[in-house]
């Protein structure tokens, strides 16, 4: 079997508002979030903050979780 099978994914860097930095693999390059697994309530269990707007949703699907 030959690698490059899906040569559009790679290595991405990930940063957060929050100053985070996530590295993992995406087709997609270089991604700016405003909310990150370091300072999103829906992971750290505070509830500091509201989903008010699908944050979650579209967080889910920027980093492929659904
Ligand atoms: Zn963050």
């Amino acid at each position: 079997m030959k690698e490059g099978i899906h040569p559009n994914y790679s290595q991405t860097t990930i940063r957060c508002a929050c100053g985070e930095v996530i590295e993992t693999g995406s087709t997609k390059k270089d991604l700016h979030v405003d909310i990150c697994s370091k300072c999103h309530p829906f992971f750290t269990g505070k509830q500091k903050l509201i989903d008010t707007g699908g944050r979650i949703d579209r967080f889910k699907k920027r980093f492929n979780l659904e």
